[in-house]
């Protein structure tokens, strides 16, 4: 009999030991196993808003992964993604916690708002770490940055190209010789989703110390391994670039330990750590037959801007040999415009 019990003594002793505690979040309590739905309210007395944020406690203790989709409304794949992620996460399958914001920024999305905010005319990414008193889009970024940031261990965020935007899809993780662990570990994370092009953000030493801006980089400043997506293009929804985005997040979990392993059959990314943008030196129509993903050498011919009345103002030249990464996919075109981003291939 006192067996039975030093053996049951034991058993409870181990199960509380591989147990897992509820995570708190928003005052609520997430159980081992559970997923819950929130809506953080955002007001900055003028403007509203919310934040949907689903969190999944796994079944098993791990890290906190933060997710965000959506910081630009108008960049449908990650948003799509993130719905998908909603119903394919088991909670029960899961190590650790995932806090996904579903959608950052509700009035650019429902507003159909390429980049901006509607309310303030704000770019949330552009706003990061955010502002406890400022008008909301400030507000959104202290949100986020307080609430999902700060309590993450690995942060990804999610983005395409915008509506002018043509875009290949690729990954990209934050370097710099301030964070040499957390520059590790993001890099490996990146290497892990299965992206055919990795592209590496160089971060200098200084640059740490001043103010964010993007929320990725607001993660990285405060040494959590960061990685961004863009998957995506010209604001289209894209549903071979949303199943790729919910793959990449599946095998970023297996990278961490907090699913099971997936088979990934993917090849392995090619690193880009240098990348060359040509921008326009006019303002008037664009015409290119380039497309992200087309290759480009120093000197090609890869597109001309007219002024309003059909004239030939500029022909525009490669300024170095490479992959395009994003350009400018619509006709208007500013001047001091980033037509091209060509990424130099090793
Ligand atoms: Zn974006």
């Amino acid at each position: 009999m006192r067996n039975l019990f030093s053996f049951i003594a034991l058993l409870i002793g181990h199960t509380v030991l591989l147990g897992q505690n509820s995570f708190s979040f928003e005052g609520r309590e997430n159980n081992p196993g559970s997923k819950n739905y929130y809506e953080i309210q955002v007001s900055d007395g003028k403007d509203s808003t919310f934040i949907p944020v689903t969190v999944f406690h796994g079944a098993k203790p791990g890290p906190v992964l933060g997710i965000t989709a959506g910081i630009h409304g108008y960049e449908y794949p990650p948003i799509l993604a993130a719905q998908k992620i909603i119903e394919k996460l088991d909670a029960k399958q899961l190590s650790g916690t995932v806090i996904l914001v579903q959608m950052a920024n509700i009035p650019a999305f429902l507003g159909r708002s390429p980049f901006l905010n509607p309310l303030d005319g704000k770019n949330l990414n552009r706003s990061f770490p955010g502002e406890e008193k400022g008008s909301i889009t400030a507000r959104l970024a202290h949100t986020i940055t307080q609430k999902i940031i700060a309590r993450s261990d690995f942060f990804v965020d999610m983005h395409a190209g915008d509506s002018p935007e043509d875009l290949m899809p690729y990954n990209a993780w934050y370097n710099s010789e301030a964070f040499p662990e957390a520059s590790k570990k993001g890099k490996a994370m990146a290497l892990a989703m299965g992206f055919d092009y990795t592209i590496r953000f160089q971060i200098a030493k200084e640059r740490v110390l001043q103010p964010s801006l993007y929320c990725s980089q607001e993660a990285f400043h405060r040494q959590i391994p960061t990685v961004d997506i863009e998957c995506g293009r010209l604001g289209m929804s894209g549903e071979q670039e949303t199943n790729k985005i919910v793959s990449s997040i599946f095998s970023l979990l297996s990278h961490l330990q907090m699913m099971p392993n997936e088979n990934s059959n993917s090849s392995p990314s090619t690193i880009i750590t240098q990348r060359t943008s040509v921008k326009s030196d006019h303002t008037g129509i664009f015409y290119s037959e380039k497309h992200a993903g087309d290759s480009v050498t120093k000197g090609e011919s890869i597109g001309y801007i007219t002024n309003f009345f059909g004239e030939q103002i500029k022909e525009v030249t490669a300024n170095a040999s490479g992959i395009i990464l994003y350009k400018i996919g619509t006709p208007p075109i500013n001047k001091g415009d980033t037509l091209f981003n060509i990424g130099h291939l090793p």
